[in-house]
């Protein structure tokens, strides 16, 4: 008989919700513990690469996503006016009944997850977190920010990139690192001709496109800040809207369209530092196991962190389902998640340094397509 009978979920964001899921698929018992009383997400959108509609397909999801979705076949690279470069098809690796890509606005996945998990009859709690953890052979006690206290046979720290659960139970000085890039997202009507991602190279920075949805795409921006405006200051959040158009000045064609049409509204500007982290293997410690970002966290580039983290539950779940002790099975997701989330990292990292700084030659295309196929492997 399996030896995880129990499990918490510490995060109720894409991978704790997705090992929820694929955990209460195979009879595991599940608590998800969430810290946002709302349990709500942000705007924007989501790129679901092949392999992440392949993940969400193994726990029953890839249809719906699909459907509240827009599928697409690839992405076409563009110089900053608007002239193709280069045209990247991508396979349909999660089966001829699914697209080779898939975009969907971040708050209709996040409903998605909560309703299977719902569905599935997990306890959730939200509003609150873990005090403390205490490891025992047999299991973990857990004490909650409520006065409540539990155990478990695991705890799946799923608590994203400043992972509570990490600093508890792992090394507490590892911090996710600034890779140099910042990026701006804006959600607006989707033009006709954008039907994949449309990626625009400019001089150190990078414009793109990624339909949502029929009626909506999002544009984003990713750049090295100015000088005078490192991502550490706080820009002013009434003119949001205003720098993000001055930070699109280089580029013509329909990004300048969209940028003078649409980008008015300083309040639906979405604007983040891009951090990365990659936790030294192994990501247990015990009875308690990181996975997404409070594992690896990769900057966006080829559009894989949400994909690393629905797959990081996928497989711990179907090793947990094996009869084996608990730390032959999180040794076993270890062999099968590291060199892949690592791989995910480098590759992002490599055309982030490439966009910064344009005499390194880095071909992000071609990088892309070769991505794509590393990670059509299966998992
Ligand atoms: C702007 C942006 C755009 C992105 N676009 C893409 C994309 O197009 N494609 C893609 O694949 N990836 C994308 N990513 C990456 C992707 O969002 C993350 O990799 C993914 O969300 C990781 O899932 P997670 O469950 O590990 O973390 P999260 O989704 O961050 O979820 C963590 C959850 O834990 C909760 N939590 C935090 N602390 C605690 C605590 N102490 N106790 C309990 N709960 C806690 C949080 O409230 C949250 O609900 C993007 C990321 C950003 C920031």
């Amino acid at each position: 008989m399996p030896a995880v009978r129990k499990v918490l979920v510490v995060g109720g964001g894409i991978g704790g919700l997705s090992a929820a899921i694929a955990l209460r698929k195979r009879g595991v018992e599940v608590d998800v513990v969430e810290v946002n009383p709302k349990w709500d997400v942000y705007g924007v959108g989501i790129i679901q690469p092949a392999n992440q509609i392949r993940a969400l397909a193994a726990i029953g999801l890839g249809e719906r996503c699909v459907q509240e979705g827009y599928p697409f076949e690839g992405s076409r690279f563009f110089d900053s006016q608007g002239n193709l470069l280069a045209d990247v098809p991508f396979e349909r690796i999660a089966g001829p009944e699914y697209p080779p890509m898939n975009g969907i606005t971040r708050p209709r996945l996040h409903r998605i997850l909560q309703e299977a998990v719902k569905e599935s009859k997990a306890g959730v709690r939200t509003g609150l977190t873990v005090s403390a953890l205490e490891q025992r052979d047999d299991g973990v006690e857990v004490e909650f920010t409520d006065d409540t206290s539990g155990r478990y046979d695991l705890v799946i720290g799923a608590d994203g990139l400043y992972s509570l659960i990490r600093s508890l139970v792992f090394d507490p000085d590892l911090e996710p690192e600034f890779s140099g890039q910042v990026v701006w997202r804006y959600n607006v009507p989707r033009l006709p001709e954008v039907d994949r991602i449309c990626v625009f190279q400019g001089m150190k920075r990078k414009a793109g496109f990624v339909p949502l949805a029929p009626d909506l795409m999002y544009i984003l921006l990713i750049e090295k800040p100015p000088s005078d405006s490192p991502p550490g200051k706080k820009l002013p959040e009434d003119r949001l809207a205003e720098i993000f158009r001055e930070r699109l000045a280089e580029f013509g064609g329909p990004v300048a369209e969209v940028r003078d049409r649409y980008i008015t509204d300083s309040s639906k500007v979405v604007y983040r530092p891009v951090e990365t982290l990659l936790v030294p293997p192994p990501w247990y410690r015990g009875r308690v196991v990181l996975v997404g970002d409070a594992a690896h966290a990769t900057s966006p580039h080829i559009g894989q962190g949400a994909s690393m983290a629905i797959e990081d539950a996928v497989v711990l779940a179907e090793e947990l389902e094996k009869d084996v002790p608990v730390h032959e099975a999180l040794e076993a997701f270890m062999r099968r998640r590291y060199e892949r989330c690592k791989y995910v990292i480098d590759v992002s990292a490599r055309i982030g340094r490439g966009e910064m700084d344009p005499s390194l030659g880095i071909d992000a295309a071609a990088l892309t397509g070769q991505s794509a196929v590393v990670l059509a492997e299966p998992i």
